[in-house]
């Protein structure tokens, strides 16, 4: 499932996110980072960094 950790973008920040798709993970992640870390609006690099923070894991059986 792709999830998005907010330290993996190198803030000292617990806020963690899981969907079932990448673009539900990004809406989500980008609302928060807009919200907590921002002030309202992401740059262009911040949304790269949120992508890249982005990770796919797939459960393991
Ligand atoms: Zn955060």
């Amino acid at each position: 499932m792709p999830n998005f950790k907010c330290r993996n973008t190198g803030k000292k920040c617990r806020f963690e996110v899981e969907a079932d798709t990448e673009d539900q993970v990004m809406t989500a992640a980008l609302e928060h980072v807009e919200n907590e870390h921002e002030n309202g609006s992401a740059s262009p690099e911040t949304i790269k960094e949120i992508r890249k923070a982005i990770r796919n894991e797939r459960p393991q059986r």
